[in-house]
């Protein structure tokens, strides 16, 4: 049987589905919104989130998931779930040391829950948050380990337009975001790196892991060629693209490229269901003329 598959969702987000847009809103606020609701949630109510985001994708027939988990809380229950995939802990942060740190401690979780016995069906991975929230050596180093240990890894790449501005001319967004990613990521203008994040990611050798790259719609034809050149796949989440304005993802250019290509709904603060079908209908809407429809449904039943 072909599988079903969410390639990108946050299920412990599950419980903050309210602060999804109705309507499209920037990227920059909706991220300034989500960061001051993630405060002083209690562990209770993520753990039931994950449970309602677990039973939904397999209500709505999703066989293989990938997940990413900031909290690592949704490592155990997708373990003890139904469905297939993988599960990514993730790690972020400019400070070098507190994100090494973390980086060790999520090494250390990931030999560990790969010994556990029902290990498999339900991987286990790492994502480094993305090019503009994480220490270049972070990026570095993770990337070099799941290379070398055969770990999947995942990062979010070229998704907001506010992520290029950012990374390329060292321009951090004004209002609540700003002091959001200073105060608890330490990122600062002078930590930009003066490239565009495809091209930054290659010249740290990161995608030298062929990382499967979430969003990558802020893109260019060499940044396309890159990512064929290396290998890597791509997730495309068009609902929550057009709810944060972060622009269409020239799909039919990725094809043509030969990149693979897979489709996630990402979590429920972007997007109204976890039901990668709908995503797939949504789709072939926004690429009406420039992608076969039918080559729209094969995407979503691709093993991850
Ligand atoms: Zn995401």
């Amino acid at each position: 049987m072909n599988p079903i598959t969410n390639a990108h969702t946050h299920l412990e987000l599950t419980d903050l589905a309210h602060l999804c847009p109705t309507k499209p809103m920037s990227f920059v606020s909706w991220a300034g919104r989500l960061a001051w609701n993630l405060r002083g949630r209690s562990k209770t109510q993520v753990l039931a989130g994950i449970r309602r985001g677990i039973a939904e994708l397999e209500a709505c027939g999703t066989t293989q998931v990938g997940d990413i988990t900031n909290t690592w809380l949704s490592v155990e229950p997708l373990i003890a779930s139904n469905l297939q995939g993988i599960v990514y802990l993730e790690v972020i942060g400019h400070r070098r040391n507190q994100a090494f740190e973390r980086l060790e401690q999520a090494k250390k979780k990931i030999r560990k829950t790969r010994k556990h016995p029902n290990y498999g069906a339900m991987q286990i991975g790492l994502s480094i948050h993305a090019p503009y929230s994480c220490h270049p050596d972070l990026l570095r180093a993770g990337a070099e380990w799941c290379h070398d240990e055969n770990v999947p890894l995942c990062i979010h790449a070229a998704e907001s337009p506010a992520e290029t501005e950012f990374l390329v001319n060292g321009k951090l967004p004004a209002g609540r975001l700003a002091t959001f990613l200073a105060k608890k990521l330490g990122i600062l203008p002078d930590s930009a790196p003066g490239l565009r994040p495809i091209p930054y990611l290659a010249a740290l050798g990161a995608l030298d892991a062929r990382p499967l790259l979430v969003h990558a719609v802020q893109v260019t034809d060499k940044d396309i060629a890159l990512i064929a050149d290396t290998g890597c796949a791509v997730v495309h989440c068009p609902r929550s693209n057009h709810r944060l304005a972060c622009g269409r993802m020239p799909l039919e250019r990725y094809l043509a490229a030969g990149v693979p290509v897979y489709l996630g709904t990402d979590s429920r603060t972007s997007s109204p269901d976890l039901d990668v079908q709908a995503e797939a209908e949504f789709a072939q809407h926004l690429h009406t003329g420039l992608v076969d429809s039918q080559k729209v449904t094969e995407l979503i039943h691709q093993p991850l």
